[in-house]
């Protein structure tokens, strides 16, 4: 099936949304066009600020029109780009978190998670949720407190900490905290 170029861009944008990353292979096998037209439509989705390219694949932007339209499956706050938190079942199904202290939550509520995918809070592009960077307990109270924000590296991450503090965390040590946190209450 081909789609014109502009069907094609909500296309893309609406696998992202599903999937979080794509690689260039399965868009052109997804829309069966070349390579070349696979990445005219990227470059002009990139540009417009919608997604993320990187070596072979795409990520979706924080800024995406796709990113930003849902409410949190935790506590029903609409789920802003800079801080979504997506967590994907085995079973197809997802769902999506206002921020990672939300996500955190869903996720460790489950067993049956094929893998989550959270915003670098100062980039806002989609990084795994396994290998991201928390930071719990900072100044700043972004969405749910107690707060946990997240990054794509240490390195973001520590920038961050320098400016507004709290602790640098694993997901499993951002999840321990959490979960700390709401017994002590
Ligand atoms: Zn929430
Ligand atoms: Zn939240």
């Amino acid at each position: 099936m081909t789609y014109p170029s502009i069907d094609r861009e909500k296309k893309i944008l609406e696998l992202l949304q599903k999937q979080g990353s794509a690689s260039i292979q399965e868009l052109v096998d997804a829309f069966g066009v070349s390579n070349m037209t696979i990445h005219r439509d990227l470059n002009k989705m990139a540009e417009a600020g919608h997604i993320h390219k990187k070596h072979g694949g795409v990520t979706l932007a924080g800024n995406s029109p796709a990113a930003g339209e849902s409410l949190c499956s935790m506590c029903n706050k609409p789920v802003s780009a800079r801080t979504v938190f997506i967590v994907q079942f085995e079973n197809g199904e997802q769902k999506r978190a206002c921020c990672a202290h939300c996500g955190l939550m869903i996720q460790s509520q489950s067993k049956k998670v094929r893998q989550s995918l959270t915003a670098d809070y100062l980039h806002g592009h989609m990084v795994s949720a396994k290998q991201a960077v928390y930071i719990t307990g900072s100044e700043l109270n972004i969405c749910c407190v107690p707060s946990v924000l997240s990054f794509g590296s240490q390195q973001e991450a520590e920038k961050f900490q320098k400016g507004f503090g709290g602790t640098l965390a694993s997901m499993d040590e951002a999840i321990q905290y959490l979960h700390g946190m709401m017994h002590a209450h």
